[in-house]
């Protein structure tokens, strides 16, 4: 086979795959409701994008230093500072080419062939994925149901081994939407320094977080953390800014610097223009994330109540990003036209096909009994969409 035995191990993003068949049949003229974007729906802020037509009238458009201009990484310490209470220097800070390159230059960079990873389930899609692209084995933790979603400090002991490297933390959470306390970070902390590993902290969704929660770095928490975690962050979510391909990451400066030097050989810099628009987004006006995040918050609480409402599907409240994640595996079993639902993908695709509505199946997030909804879409989209779905599920028999 000419395929390398290490990339023939990853699968393809399960998102962009259903995403993708989405719009192919909306292109075919079938008025299909999406509720699988992984993106917020609302445009990049104004002033945001003017800083980039101007980086572009004033010839911003060169080459930058590989982990990123100066004031960004200057503008990235000033923010770790005042929402996280962590003290960078800009020598500690990367720009990369999206939060999701931040994560893959982290993992590059810690992870040895052979070295696990403990990655929390549900997950995001990506990280078991990358991990594998760097030689190292994912160890998939399932939480004990008593803590909900969330990993508590006993479920982190009994997946370290000698060969644990890493653990993925990733609060607020894609798919689930839980947001880990502080005291519930802390403990678990005690456990890393204990345990002398490292921890990447996914904060991309830091921002998007409802009912007074409060967001909290691990970094931040316990004396000594800070040289044990890798913070990652970026602007897509916070600031809509997902096509611009901005991320970042602040760490231990050793680790910071193999990221960069992975930087310099794959990509060089991240894109000149795009910089100084995150430059405008991280130090400009801020009404517009809160605007955003109103508009979250009233169709959660929509879509929740409608999904609850619904005989056979529980779904917990989210409190944080744009996600539900619901339970729907008591559906499993059932017969549509003579076809048996039996996982996530099956229940997926019958709401694609017969009732014209796109959401994730859990299996991607590793958890086949759950299928994501996102609510990054209008209120009018969530409502037809909830309609189809009631009407379709009364259509499935035993
Ligand atoms: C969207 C997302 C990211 C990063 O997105 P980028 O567009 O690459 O910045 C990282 N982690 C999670 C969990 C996400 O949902």
């Amino acid at each position: 086979m000419l395929i390398s035995r290490n990339i023939q191990r990853i699968k393809p993003s399960v998102t962009l795959a259903i995403t993708a068949r989405a719009k192919a049949m909306l292109a075919e003229g079938i008025d299909v409701v999406s509720l699988s974007a992984g993106e917020p729906d609302f445009d990049t802020p104004q002033n945001i994008k003017d800083a980039a037509i101007r980086a572009i009238n004033q010839g911003f458009t060169k080459y930058t230093p590989a982990t990123g201009i100066l004031e960004l990484r200057k503008a990235i310490c000033k923010k770790f500072e005042r929402d996280n209470g962590l003290a960078y220097d800009p020598s500690q800070v990367i720009v990369s080419c999206g939060g999701k390159h931040s994560i893959y230059l982290a993992i590059l960079a810690l992870v040895d062939e052979g070295d696990e990873v403990i990655i929390p389930r549900p997950y995001w899609v990506s990280y078991p994925e990358q991990v594998r692209i760097a030689g190292g084995n994912p160890v998939v933790l399932t939480p004990t149901k008593e803590n909900g979603l969330k990993v508590s400090p006993q479920d982190l002991r009994s997946a370290l081994t000698s060969r644990t490297k890493l653990l993925i933390l990733n609060s607020p959470s894609n798919p689930s939407g839980i947001v880990y306390t502080r005291d519930e970070l802390a403990a678990l902390a005690e456990v890393v320094l204990e345990a002398g590993i490292y921890v990447l902290s996914d904060e991309i969704y830091e921002k998007i977080i409802y009912d007074g929660a409060r967001h909290c770095s691990i970094a931040s928490l316990v004396e000594g953390m800070v040289e044990r975690t890798v913070v990652v962050n970026g602007v897509s979510k916070s600031y809509s800014m997902t096509g611009w391909r901005i991320g970042y990451a602040a760490g231990p400066e050793a680790v910071i610097s193999a990221m960069g030097k992975i930087q310099s050989q794959e990509t060089s810099n991240s894109c000149s223009i795009a910089q100084m628009a995150a430059l405008e987004a991280l130090t400009g006006p801020q009404d517009s994330v809160g605007a955003m995040i109103e508009a979250f918050d009233r169709r959660r609480r929509y879509i929740v109540d409608r999904l609850n409402s619904i005989e056979g599907i529980s779904c917990p409240v989210p409190q944080g990003a744009f996600y539900v994640f619901p339970d729907v595996s008591s559906y499993y079993g059932f017969f549509h036209k003579g076809k048996r639902i039996e996982d996530s993908v099956d229940f997926c695709e019958f709401l694609l096909d017969e009732m014209k509505v796109a959401c994730v199946p859990g299996a991607g997030f590793g958890m086949d009994t759950n299928i994501r909804l996102s609510y990054a879409t209008s209120l009018e989209n969530i409502e037809k969409a909830m309609d189809r779905i009631e009407e379709g599920l009364k259509k499935l028999q035993r």
